[in-house]
């Protein structure tokens, strides 16, 4: 502890982390607990949750007040946030098995005799009677400055990630009452919160609930009709170089898209639990390490990634329901730079989502509560209004037309189906009390558009009365009605029976004309043929718009010299300096530095630690 070292947030800010403003909440819950008071954060990803605890961290420190102990889920990212802790001059450390026995009596040793400013630990670790006596002593001595619950949605088990050991972390308030006490999460839900608060005994903590809203990522959805080439396209038309997350429902799944990919000279990696847990680490692994690399995934990826310049998050496959989906596609764009949450919805996502639900052992009011979270994401993926107005409209916040989805940028044609869907249910009830069987899409769109196929005529349906009655309709047209009409419940499908189509409580209001079906119009794509690399200049990652032929070139000489910084201290090389500084650091050509202090992303440690590289590799470049 320097005893001229300003304990000062906005001064802290700056030097150690070299941000010149506080970003929405954060000045806020770091003077509300620099104070001493217990905190509730609720902040999207990206939304900058680590600085609300390092901070107050660092302030208390410097205070004379001891350390922050900070209860974290994942060993495989303590490394990091701690690398990235000592990058900004700030004494860190974590506590887990990685650490050889003499490693981890030093760090005990430093915490306690109230050296260290932060300590990571897992809260298994916090929670046994080794961990808990050191506390006891710190706090005698007054060197238990406070603790930081980060991913607190685990102790709930309404959250998506619960974990039994969070529970054991109500003995901190219980035995440490005048320590404070702050935890972090990224997950709205009403049920989850209070069952935080109530699990965590943070009856007493102010909340601080953030907008949920992340304005630079563009949300697409778009139909789906040959995924994989409807993937390969958007990712070299608008990401090519870029990393990316592709989540697929299934482990084969994931292992064809990443060959795929791979196969079309995309970087590209698996991973799901199925993997041997060392490929799977390594590949985790080189998605941070690395650039541009593209990982195809299931959900089993992704708890923990704070890279923050993931370009894209696409879905090949539709998620169970809102919160997955926001917080999978929030793992774009965590540096603020624009980001793509996209995804390709098709009737078959329907189909089996809502099989998975009807299959599932649960009892009966859960799969109620499931329907509803499904539906809510269906009507998401069939809107033909403003994508995020319905997103954050989820999470309870209003908010008016984004200008940034598919949506907004480009109203979707809309037409009216209302006429095609009574048609559509009409034949479907006609055939059932004709033939006492029901039958599948196809055959049902061969009658309504008057087909007279071998199986049409052995079945004697040419003579329905709605044969041919909707020839008007293309197939595309019909398929996107049914699509609709099965994801508002209007019809169902039966999967035990061939996937055969039942009329439902909720088909006589369609077929009343009560239930208007408007649906997009299909724009079928020009399967333009794939962009050549060879010839096309490779267009210029996102950090980097806006620079100058020298500029871009300075750009790319820093990357290089970073990418060298990153493999020699082990670290991701936005660890080291963000896309976004390397970017500002290029377009302004600094001769000096006394330049370099005012941009963003550059504290005290790294001007000293790394400014002269810098300026020598700028200058080499001209
Ligand atoms: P979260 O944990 O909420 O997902 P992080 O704490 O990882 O988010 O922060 C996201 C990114 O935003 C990080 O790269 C961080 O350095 C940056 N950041 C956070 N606060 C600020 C700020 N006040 N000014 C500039 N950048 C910030
Ligand atoms: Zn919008």
């Amino acid at each position: 502890m320097s005893s001229t070292a300003n304990a000062q947030p906005a001064a802290i800010l700056h030097e150690v982390f070299g941000y010149e403003h506080f970003r929405g909440p954060q000045a806020a819950i770091v003077d509300h607990v620099i104070a001493g008071g217990d905190a509730l954060v609720l902040m999207p990803t990206g939304g900058g949750k680590s600085l609300c605890y390092q901070i107050p961290a660092i302030a208390r420190q410097r205070a004379g007040r001891g350390v922050t102990i900070v209860v974290s889920p994942l060993i495989a990212l303590m490394h990091d946030q701690v690398g990235a802790l000592h990058e900004a001059g700030v004494d860190a450390a974590f506590l887990n098995s990685t650490l050889s026995m003499e490693e981890a009596s030093n760090v005990e040793k430093r915490m306690l005799r109230g050296e260290v400013t932060l300590v990571y630990a897992a809260p298994e670790r916090v929670t046994t009677p080794r961990f808990l006596s050191q506390l006891q002593a710190m706090h005698e001595k007054g060197r238990l400055a406070l603790f930081a619950i980060d991913e607190a949605h685990c102790v709930s088990q309404w959250g998506h990630d619960f974990r039994p050991e969070y529970r054991a972390l109500t003995v901190l308030h219980e035995r440490y009452p005048d320590v404070p006490r702050m935890a972090l999460t990224a997950t709205a839900d009403d049920i989850t919160r209070a069952d935080i608060v109530e699990r965590l005994q943070l009856g007493q903590a102010r909340q601080f609930i953030s907008s949920f809203d992340r304005p630079n990522i563009r949300y697409t959805i778009v139909e789906k009709k040959e995924a994989t080439a409807q993937l390969l396209r958007f990712i070299e038309r608008e990401h090519e170089g870029d990393a990316g997350i592709v989540y697929c429902q299934t482990r084969k799944r994931v292992e064809e898209i990443a060959a795929t990919l791979s196969e079309q000279g995309i970087r590209a990696l698996p991973y799901h639990a199925g993997l041997d847990p060392e490929v799977r680490q390594a590949n985790q692994d080189r998605f941070l390490r690395e650039e541009g690399i593209v990982m195809s995934a299931t959900i089993a990826f992704g708890m923990g990634i704070d890279k923050p310049d993931v370009r894209f998050v696409a879905h090949l496959d539709m998620p169970k329901n809102i919160e997955g989906y926001y917080q999978e596609t929030g793992r774009g764009g965590r540096d603020g730079l624009p980001a793509d949450a996209w995804m390709a919805y098709g009737l078959q996502d329907v189909v089996n989502q809502r099989r998975m639900i009807d299959e599932s052992p649960a009892g009966e009011e859960f799969k109620q509560v499931m329907r509803g979270k499904l539906d809510a994401l269906l009507a998401l993926a069939e809107a033909t209004d403003c994508r995020r107005v319905r997103l954050l409209g989820y999470f309870g916040e209003a908010s008016t037309p984004c200008g940034n989805c598919d949506n907004c940028i480009a109203p979707p044609a809309v037409w009216d189906g209302t006429d095609a869907a009574r048609k559509l249910l009409s034949t479907i009830y006609r055939v059932q009390q004709q033939s006492g069987i029901s039958f599948g899409a196809g055959h049902i769109m061969d009658i309504l558009r008057g087909k007279a196929t071998e199986k049409v005529k052995q079945f004697g349906h040419e003579s329905l009365s709605t044969f041919g009655i909707g020839a008007e309709f293309s197939e595309v047209q019909l398929r996107g009605v049914l699509r609709q009409l099965i994801a508002t419940g209007s019809l169902s499908v039966d999967s035990e029976a061939f996937n055969t189509l039942r009329l439902t409580e909720g088909s006589r209001a369609v077929l009343k004309g009560e239930m208007a079906v408007r649906l997009r119009e299909s724009v079928s794509q020009p399967s333009e043929s794939r962009r050549r690399r060879t010839t096309e200049k490779a267009r210029a990652p996102v950090a980097a718009a806006g620079l100058t032929v020298d500029g871009a070139n300075r750009f790319a000489a820093l990357k290089s010299w970073r990418a060298e910084i990153a493999r020699e201290h082990n670290l991701p090389a936005y660890v080291i300096f963000h896309d976004a500084t390397l970017a500002a650091i290029a377009a302004m050509s600094p001769q000096s530095l006394g330049d370099l202090q005012g941009i963003s992303g550059i504290g005290a440690t790294k001007l000293e630690k790394y400014g002269q590289h810098v300026l020598r590799v700028v200058a080499q470049v001209g």
